[in-house]
């Protein structure tokens, strides 16, 4: 039996589900919270300033960088997987779009049999969240932790590409996550006047004071300690010390789409012969633990434009220092962009009924994704597959808590995946050659334009492409056996545990999953607090 400090609950994770967790659970006063984070606090101004994510997108101080083994459909590359870890975890280093996917996407969880979680009843989740600067309607939610707004600086490029969309025949949409998702608009951002607003920001910071809540950083829990079937605890590491915490009700994973099926299959929950062929002794055998991984691919199309874009500002001292000056006395101007600026969400492929494909107008451009920007003004078309069939895994690949995991996310094995992708990426190249981009784009100059072919085209996407930063649903909720969670993200089989974090999705959602994953955040506290107060 574990001793050490007893708390009620103990949070693994301080990422986007995890600080909302501390702030729910602590908030009564009633119950003590240990929130533990591998990553440290979120000082440094880079978390703040928007455009950080660039800076943070490569610092292993703030960002796990982990790698996909090496991955078949992608010529066998072996590609970066960013993951926050820090206060905040993926949503201080994100590139702060705001999204919440289609209410067809939770209806489907619902219908998988997962009551409770129909886009009915997570609405108000979302609204309790939301702090949008549009005000409060039906949809959205106002006096939330999490700030939402519009883009402040609307770049002519931005304003061309929806004028270009509309012209190759898309409605506008003013707003994603309103009645429709379909159409073509600038996005709205995680972000108030100028600043990021990370979980950690929304949902900790007014929280740390609080004397029933400990949180401690760079603290790395290393198992969670069981008592038969009944998690009573967990072990962590911080200052090259181990410590031992009691948790006299729940233990709870936040530890994100990596972490979370990483500890349990260290700490004995996952597939019997992986964990005996590593030495660990097995509590469940569970072989869907961190299988069912589920992430958006995104092919990148980069153009050499006529106007300055970011490439610019970042790559000459004079635009540096006027960006700096400008954000410093203003809160405005290029340090505000975020990672895309302008979207469309379309149907793909002649199948979808709903949006499958969201092709976004990123403000800059490089060879490849984490790479230097290119020495002259460019711009990205990034086409994200929402839907994916491919599903893969991720398994521990060693006993030991510091080493990562073995991930393979099967890029592009189903061949819907790939004719989705051919067909967006077709249709930003329509956007690019409108008559509303001709002033401002110069020429594509990747893939290129002798690239056509539909074998040259998904040769070009398997090549260079990568993802989208939204890995999930590696602790799948679901009511058959194979489901890794259930409905209210309880641990099957198991008592006093339950992941709470965009690994309990049943299939990711149609957009970015930051917003979804506060949401399960916030309904999954309900969830514990409700079964607490029994
Ligand atoms: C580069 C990037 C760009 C993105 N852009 C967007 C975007 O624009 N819009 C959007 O909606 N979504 C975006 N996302 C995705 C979104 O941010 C994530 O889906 C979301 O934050 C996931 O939340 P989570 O709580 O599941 O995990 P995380 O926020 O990743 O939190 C998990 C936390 O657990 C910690 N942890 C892990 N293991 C342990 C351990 N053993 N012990 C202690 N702590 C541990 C981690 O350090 C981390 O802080 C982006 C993500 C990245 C990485």
């Amino acid at each position: 039996m574990p001793a050490g400090e007893t708390f009620d609950f103990i949070i693994v994770g301080a990422g986007s589900a995890g600080s909302v967790l501390a702030n729910r659970l602590s908030a009564c006063g009633r119950y003590r919270v240990l929130l533990l984070e591998a990553g440290p606090a979120d000082r440094n101004p880079w978390i703040y300033i928007p455009v950080g994510y660039g800076r943070l997108f490569n610092d292993t101080r703030y960002n796990w960088r982990f790698k996909t083994v090496p991955q078949p459909g992608c010529h066998g590359r072996e590609m970066i997987q960013p993951r926050g870890k820090v206060l905040g975890g993926s949503s201080s280093i994100n590139g702060l779009i705001y999204i919440r996917g289609q209410a067809q996407d939770f209806d489907h969880w619902r219908q998988l049999g997962n009551v409770g979680w129909s886009f009915e009843d997570v609405l108000p989740y979302f609204q309790k969240a939301e702090d949008n600067e549009r005000g409060a309607d039906d949809l959205h939610g106002a006096g939330g932790p999490l700030a939402v707004s519009d883009t402040r600086d609307r770049h002519p490029l931005a304003l061309a590409y929806i004028e270009a969309a509309h012209q190759c025949g898309f409605p506008r949409n003013d707003d994603f996550n309103g009645a429709t998702q379909e159409g073509v608009g600038l996005y709205q951002t995680t972000m108030r006047d100028g600043l990021r607003w990370s979980a950690a920001k929304g949902y900790l910071k007014p929280a740390r004071m609080r004397r029933n809540l400990k949180i401690v950083s760079d603290a790395l829990t290393s198992r969670i300690i069981f008592d038969g079937r009944r998690a009573r605890g967990i072990e962590y590491r911080t200052k090259g010390e181990t410590h031992i915490a009691s948790a006299g009700r729940e233990v709870i994973l936040s530890a994100g789409a990596f972490g979370s099926p990483q500890l349990l299959q260290i700490s004995g929950v996952g597939p019997a012969s992986l964990l005996q062929s590593l030495g660990i002794p097995v509590v469940a055998d569970m072989p869907a633990v961190g299988d069912n991984l589920n992430d958006h691919y995104s092919a990148r199309i980069a153009l050499r434009c006529r106007v300055p874009t970011l490439n610019d500002t970042a790559r000459s001292w004079h635009g540096k220092a006027a960006a700096g000056m400008r954000y410093a006395l203003t809160r405005r101007g290029p340090l505000t962009t975020s990672a895309i600026t302008a979207g469309l969400f379309m149907r793909a492929h002649p199948l979808s009924a709903t949006p499958d494909a969201q092709c976004s107008l990123a403000l800059f451009s490089t060879d490849s994704i984490g790479e230097e920007l290119h020495a002259f003004s460019g711009v990205t078309g990034v086409c994200t597959l929402l839907r994916p069939e491919s599903r893969g895994h991720v398994r521990i690949a060693s006993a030991d808590p510091a080493q990562a995991p073995a991930i393979h996310p099967n890029y592009l094995a189903a061949e819907r995946d790939r004719d989705t992708l051919l067909s967006g990426v077709r249709t930003l190249r329509r956007i690019f050659g409108a008559p509303a981009m001709a002033p401002y784009i110069e020429a594509e100059i990747a893939p290129g334009p002798d690239c056509d072919s539909d074998d040259e085209l998904i040769d070009f996407i398997r090549r260079r492409g990568g993802t989208t930063f939204h890995p999930s649903c590696t602790c799948r909720m679901g009511q058959d056996p194979q489901a890794v969670t259930d409905e209210r993200l309880r641990v099957r089989g198991l008592a006093g545990l339950r992941v709470i974090d965009a690994s309990i999705m049943p299939i990711v959602v149609s957009g970015n999953t930051n917003a979804a994953t506060i949401m399960i955040g916030e309904k999954g506290a309900d969830m514990v607090l409700e079964d607490a107060a029994q």
